[in-house]
This record gives C-alpha cells, structure tokens and sequence, in this order.
C-alpha cells in the first residue's frame, strides 16, 4: 500500500471513526488531530487512544461484521491465511480458502484485505460497525 493510499484510508478510517462519537469527544478528537498535523505517527497514537475507549453494543458473535472472500477471483496463495493472527481463515479440503472462524475477526482490523494480491477480501461497510459502538 503507497504513503498516498495510506493517508487516505487514515483520513476514511478516521472520519468513519467519529461518526458516532458523542459531540464532546468529537471535539477532544478533532483538536488533537489538528495539533498533530501532519504527524502521522501522533495521528496513529490518537486514533489507538481512542479505539482503547471503545466498547461493543452486543456480544461480538452477534454482529455481522467480518471479512469475506470472493472465491472466483481467489487464487488460493494463503497469504490471508498465514496473515491472519485471529486465525479467522482455514484451508478447505479442495484448497480454497474461507471465512471459518468470523467473529474472530478483529472489529475494524481489514489487515488482510490489502495484502491479497487479488483483491478477493472485502468488508461490510464500515459505517454499519459504527451502530454497534459506544464510548466511555
Ligand atoms: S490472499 Fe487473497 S488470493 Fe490469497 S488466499 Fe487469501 S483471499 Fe485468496
Ligand atoms: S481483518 Fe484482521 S482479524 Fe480479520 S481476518 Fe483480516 S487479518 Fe484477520
């Protein structure tokens, strides 16, 4: 992933981020990354910062909210596979590759989906993850 594309998925993950933050600390937020600038390394602290404050509206297993593989365009190279430290993915029988263990996928992770040289691995929206968030 370039320097470029990163930023932007920062930018997108953030933005996503505060959407259902309550106004106070939309605000606390919204001072810190301006004070931070540009610094991507201080942008990256915040958002951890915040993700640590953040809590589930329903048990994990109850929310739909993992990665899918679009097995047509999957060349089975594992590389999910062995990426993955939830161990969300396993090797079928056949050799395809699929979603066994879901609601071990890491909420807001997507980790894998940059790394298939494919393009197989997507998500749900990231707003709808955002229904099932409050902050303390
Ligand atoms: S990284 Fe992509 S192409 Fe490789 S096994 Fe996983 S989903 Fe399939
Ligand atoms: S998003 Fe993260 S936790 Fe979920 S399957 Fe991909 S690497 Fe594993």
């Amino acid at each position: 992933m370039s320097d470029e594309t990163k930023k932007t998925s920062m930018k997108m993950a953030t933005w996503a981020m505060m959407t259902n933050m309550p106004l106070r600390l939309k605000a606390e937020i919204t001072i810190k990354m301006l004070l931070a600038g540009s610094d991507e390394k201080k942008r990256r602290e915040i958002m951890h910062n915040v993700g640590e404050r953040r809590r589930l509206t329903l048990p994990r297993d109850k929310i739909e909210w993992y990665s899918s593989i679009d097995q047509k365009a999957c060349k089975q190279c594992k590389i999910c596979l062995n990426f993955c430290p939830k161990g969300v993915y396993s090797e079928e029988s056949d050799g395809s590759i699929a979603v066994t263990h879901p609601y071990e996928c890491v909420m807001l992770c997507t980790g894998c989906e940059g790394r298939c040289p494919e393009g197989a691995i997507s998500f749900p929206d990231r707003n709808d993850f955002y229904r099932y968030v409050y902050y303390i």
